[in-house]
């Protein structure tokens, strides 16, 4: 029996909730500022202040001892940036749903443990024997204890030494930041594949193994000199991908192959003619169709939630990051699968239907989403026109196959009438058969950059995630500066 995503959302609400949790709606993915500069990136950031302690007492966030929900969640820019992964992998996303459960002050380990553990087993009914269990190894240059707590929990609950496995810093211990509430945290992993002693394969990007349940628990304050004291109060956080779990419930290795992308695929093809998504990855994906079906179905999520909770594409911030999405998917629905770039806005009814009744600002806004939308494709489509009108008039006046990284600065500047782009001086290229010499054009952003210390390129619009992308293709790194900048100048 196939699970559908509605059914796996709300089990898990409903498991809490009987367990005395109180169901608190997501909270917008444009945080505020006391969650932060980024996009949500977490079912924890909307209950920052309770961490922190920093909550007012007469609001009714005070009150909360056990909270459960399914948080929409974006994790482009910031210290979480999955960009890159989406359409690559089949288990990241740039927008994805956490659900979680929280403990106040009230229960702790054991007993988060234990409810997570019943759920996957009993009332998901996944198999004990394909579940890994990480805990934090401890630091000694840090002097922090193994989590033994934890370990000895899960072997508690019958959980084989082998499949309960220690692990350092990176991915066991959480913290929100330098200094701050933290902790170590406990990871549950799934093993599609069944092997014996795959002890080797968590944690180790493996395909077959993948991350489903993250829970931390919050039992440190870090001061300001990097010691750890005690928390007087102990905090539950936990976060698990409604994509991935939904997929392992249906034994699949992939997110997309759900109720949650499977209708987006469907309308791409329709629109496009094109042959059905295939479900192939990296090098054996060899047209790029498949990932461009993943990179357009999950783009198509994201922007459309971002626009219902009130963001709307811009120059600058989240709104150019959302801009930027939305081009990089009219390029795809064009460059891949040849359709109507106003394919995008079909893509909203599409998430309107799987999503709406779980966050109905989504179905209230969809006309607002699909005229942003269309704007933005719109938009795009004019910058395309005078691009190339720019580009053949360079074309003419240059006289080479060859684009030497002066020109292209001069195109980018807008020397021929237009700004262009340098995603769109790929394609124009491409489309002239003309070369381009990006590394060329890379030192000269360099030193341009020199000159401006401390300008973000690609924030500016002058150097794109594709042409980095393309330069990274080439070995070239130089660019690594000015996009780390881009997208780490503000943590949340
Ligand atoms: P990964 O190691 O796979 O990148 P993570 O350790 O960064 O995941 P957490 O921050 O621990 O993820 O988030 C809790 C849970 O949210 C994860 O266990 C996973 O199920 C889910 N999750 C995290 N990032 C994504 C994403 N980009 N798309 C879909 N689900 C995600
Ligand atoms: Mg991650
Ligand atoms: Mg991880
Ligand atoms: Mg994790």
């Amino acid at each position: 029996r196939a699970w559908s995503s509605a059914e796996v959302r709300s089990a898990f609400l409903r498991h809490f909730q009987d367990q005395d949790h109180l169901f608190v709606p997501s909270s917008s993915v444009i945080p505020n500022k006391v969650q932060g500069t980024y996009f949500t990136n977490a079912g924890m950031n909307q209950f920052k202040p309770l961490f922190l302690g920093t909550v007012d007492p007469r609001s009714e966030m005070a009150s909360y001892k056990r909270v459960v929900n399914s948080q929409k969640c974006i994790r482009v820019g910031g210290k979480h940036n999955d960009l890159e992964e989406v359409g690559q992998d089949l288990t990241h996303h740039t927008f994805f749903e956490m659900l979680g459960n929280w403990s106040f002050g009230d229960y702790f380990k054991e007993q988060a443990c234990k409810m997570a553990f019943e759920l996957l087993t009993s009332v998901y009914g996944l198999p004990a024997e394909r579940l890994y269990f990480t805990y934090f190894g401890g630091n000694t240059a840090l002097n922090l204890q193994p989590d033994d707590e934890c370990r000895e929990i899960w072997r508690s609950l019958g959980i084989p030494a082998e499949r309960v496995l220690p692990f350092g810093m990176r991915d066991n211990f959480w913290d929100m930041g330098d200094t701050g509430p933290c902790g170590p945290c406990t990871e549950i992993h799934y093993d599609h594949a069944g092997v014996r002693d795959g002890a080797g394969l968590v944690n180790a990007d493996h395909p077959e193994v993948v991350e489903i349940w993250n829970l931390v628990f919050m039992q440190y304050q870090r001061q300001e000199n990097g010691t750890l004291s005690k928390l007087p109060q102990h905090h539950v956080d936990t976060g698990m991908g409604l994509e991935r779990i939904l997929a392992v419930l249906n034994g699949s290795r992939s997110n997309y192959d759900t109720d949650l992308f499977q209708p987006l695929f469907a309308a791409i093809q329709k629109a496009s003619g094109a042959r059905a998504y295939g479900g192939k990855v990296g090098q054996e994906d060899t047209t790029g169709t498949d990932t461009a079906y993943r990179v357009l179905a999950d783009h198509a999520r994201m922007y459309t939630v971002a626009i219902a909770d009130g963001l709307m594409p811009s120059r600058n911030g989240l709104g150019h990051k959302l801009r930027q999405l939305i081009y990089r998917c009219v390029r795809y629905s064009h460059n891949t699968f040849k359709a109507d770039p106003h394919l995008l806005c079909d893509l909203v009814d599409c998430v309107s239907a799987s999503l709406g009744e779980a966050f109905p600002e989504i179905s209230k806004r969809k006309d607002v989403i699909k005229s942003a939308v269309a704007m933005t494709v719109e938009g795009y489509l004019q910058l395309q026109k005078e691009a190339r009108q720019a580009f053949v008039k360079m074309l003419k006046q240059c006289d080479s196959k060859h684009l030497s990284g002066e020109v292209m600065w001069q195109l980018s500047e807008g020397k021929y009438g237009c700004s262009v782009p340098v995603d769109l001086m790929l394609d124009l290229a491409e489309e002239h058969g003309v070369s381009l010499d990006l590394q060329e054009f890379e030192q000269r952003l360099q030193h341009v950059k020199e000159q401006q210390s401390h300008v973000p390129l690609i924030e500016e619009g002058v150097i794109s995630q594709r042409c980095y992308e393309s330069l990274q293709k080439q070995g070239v790194t130089a660019t690594d500066d000015s996009f780390k900048y881009q997208y780490s100048s503000s943590e949340s």
